[in-house]
């Protein structure tokens, strides 16, 4: 088990000054891209951690480029704070304009990379109509990840990921509730990737946990379930001989765990791109008894 020590640059945050939401930055992609081009140097997932640094670069082309669709109205938004409920959620809107578009592109700009047998997933959303992609689409905001085309899921996740975000760029934190759930994103009701403690300003030493969808991060006080609220018997694991950068916050509750990414151990560390690349850390989670609670559309069965 980790203590923390509150440092000077913290005791602001603790009289109530904390950033409780913080929504994307514009090179959010091209961060995760070069620390994923980083992650895979001498790494045994190496190739795979580079085409999904691809897929991120190809990300950040599009978010950078401009899309076209709108956030919700100012009424919609005042009316979902005044409900605490999530204004981005898939549920109450419809899919993005374009957003198919968007997972074709992905496509064609990764598939000169593939081997052979990638290139069919590839081929396949570029060919299939509108409606075949928003079935996926659906299946993978639903969390149905068993009927799932995994070699499919990584484009179709990264394409509504740059919508959503774009989408969650343009809210103001303050427009925004404090969710009922400590577990789901307050901004879209999504499920995180997983969360990272941060480093500097008033973010400095707390964790945050990392949406799947619209990328936004929420504040959970540490050797705290971010899956039930239980703060008894949270255990740390991570894996023998690392660095302690990506440990595994395990609840003996509900038999859960999710990946804490240290920024303060690695300030270059990302929420996602190191939960990728820790997989091992799930496995032995995994034998250890313990579902996680997190989801990187990276990789849909890389969490079993
Ligand atoms: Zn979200
Ligand atoms: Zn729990």
């Amino acid at each position: 088990m980790t203590t923390t020590l509150l440092q000077p640059g913290q005791i602001e945050a603790a009289a109530g000054n904390i950033p409780e939401l913080r929504l994307p930055p514009a090179d959010l992609f091209l961060t995760r891209a070069r620390r994923l081009e980083r992650r895979a140097q001498d790494h045994v997932m190496g190739d795979y951690l580079r085409f999904v640094a691809r897929l991120a670069h190809a990300q950040h082309r599009q978010l950078a480029a401009g899309l076209p669709t709108a956030a919700p109205a100012a009424e919609r938004l005042a009316q979902c704070r005044a409900f605490g409920m999530p204004p981005l959620a898939p549920a109450g809107l419809a899919r993005p304009a374009g957003w198919h578009d968007t997972a074709r592109q992905l496509a064609r700009t990764i598939q000169p990379d593939l081997p052979p047998i990638g290139r069919g997933a590839l081929r396949l959303i570029q060919d299939s109509p509108d409606a075949w992609l928003d079935e996926q689409a659906s299946r993978l905001l639903d969390g149905d990840t068993r009927h799932i085309d995994a070699a499919v899921a990584p484009l179709v996740g990264a394409a509504l990921q740059v919508h959503w975000t774009h989408l969650a760029r343009q809210l103001d934190p303050a427009e925004v509730a404090r969710p009922e759930l400590p577990n789901l994103c307050p901004v879209c009701g999504s499920h995180p990737v997983s969360s990272v403690v941060r480093i500097g300003g008033a973010e400095n030493g707390l964790r945050y946990l990392h949406c799947v969808l619209c990328s936004s991060e929420w504040h959970v006080v540490r050797a705290k379930c971010s899956n039930c609220d239980n703060t008894r018997g949270i255990a740390y694991y991570h894996v023998e001989g690392g660095d302690g950068g990506v440990r595994a916050e395990s609840c003996p509750e509900c038999q859960t765990y999710l990946k804490i990414v240290h920024q303060d151990k690695d300030p270059l560390a990302d929420p996602v791109a190191d939960d990728l690349a820790s997989l091992t850390l799930d496995l032995l989670m995994d034998e250890a008894g313990y579902a996680c609670s997190g989801i990187n559309w990276y990789l849909v069965h890389g969490h079993p």
